[in-house]
């Protein structure tokens, strides 16, 4: 086999100026092995969603000596502002109209902060033809990848990292035309990325805030994988488990009472519940008297389930998603 050698460069790419005069800037790695496609890949939007970053680094080693055809973008830390301040979102004193930086893309030059931070982010995208976006959920919710719905690409890709759920929105959000159908995913770099026509998958890698050792490795198998199927890497890719294609996570479980859940220590994420499944129950920390017993509304699959903790009425304390 024929080995070409990979070119690697780093670059920063101002983005915006703070009011201190300081930049805001990203690293920009390329690395170039010649005729093919082109992948960006970024982490952190979400500034205490460190598995991404820590996937980056594993990916990184493995590029410098890799058979690649083609290039990959990679920005390990997409915001600094996030990062820096230990919080998920951007800190409102940048910007308090649009602190999460995942819901305005593709940007705006003349918008605020955040929006002409994402449109100069966007310019490194716009060409590529594969968008990966890493995140890391919290420690109860299920590892999963989600992808485009209308997209054939997302979908074989998503399916190729090898992550053992998928997740996709119900057809009714209307995605790629997206719009008025659902809101909440308006501003999402895999939405922006399917109007412009480009693929894009996003990995929700486990645990926040920490460095998961076997996330971060379950990340960079992920992301070879996927270079794999884009012929990117001349590597086998590793068998893809059996799948459970989730989709439509908004099935949101929350608690009409204030007090200390305990979850049901007889269920867990990832199980496939019937509708009346006890999830937990609010306990008031004072009295020790039971609020309330929290069910299920609907069958499906548990995709996310709080641990123990101090919940006020009205809070989320489940998502239970349907089996597609
Ligand atoms: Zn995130």
């Amino acid at each position: 086999m024929e080995h070409e050698t990979v070119t690697h460069t780093t670059a920063e790419h101002r983005l915006a100026r703070l009011p201190s005069g300081t930049d805001v800037a990203v690293t920009v790695h390329r690395y170039d092995g010649g005729a093919g496609p082109t992948a960006y890949v970024q982490a952190a939007q979400h500034g205490i969603e460190l598995n991404g970053t820590a996937a980056l680094r594993r990916l990184h080693r493995h590029l410098l000596t890799a058979d690649l055809a083609g290039t990959v973008i990679a920005v390990p830390i997409v915001n600094s502002l996030a990062f820096d301040h230990g919080s998920y979102v951007t800190p409102q004193a940048v910007d308090a109209v649009n602190p999460n930086c995942n819901r305005v893309w593709p940007g705006d030059e003349t918008g605020t902060l955040q929006e002409r931070i994402v449109a100069r982010l966007w310019e490194l995208i716009e060409p590529t033809d594969v968008v990966i976006d890493l995140h890391t959920g919290t420690p109860d919710m299920l590892e999963h990848v989600r992808f485009q719905l209308e997209n054939r690409k997302s979908r074989t890709l998503a399916a190729a990292f090898g992550a053992d759920y998928l997740l996709t929105n119900a057809p009714s959000d209307g995605e790629p035309d997206d719009g008025a159908a659902d809101e909440s995913f308006q501003g999402k770099l895999r939405t922006a990325a399917a109007r412009a026509g480009i693929p894009a998958i996003v990995p929700e890698l486990s645990n926040s805030r920490q460095i998961d050792h076997d996330a971060a490795r379950r990340g960079v198998r992920g992301l070879r994988n996927a270079l794999g199927e884009l012929g990117m890497l001349r590597e086998e890719p590793e068998p893809t488990p059996s799948q459970t294609i989730l989709r439509n996570d908004e099935g949101r479980i929350g608690t009409d009472a204030s007090g200390l859940f305990e979850p049901n220590p007889d269920v867990t994420v990832g199980d496939r519940v019937s509708a009346g499944t006890e999830l937990g129950t609010v306990y008031c920390p004072s009295t020790f008297e039971e609020r309330q017993r929290v069910t299920t509304t609907d069958a499906g699959v548990i995709y996310s389930l709080t641990r123990e903790s101090v919940v006020t009425a009205g809070e989320k304390v489940a998502c239970i998603a349907e089996r597609a």
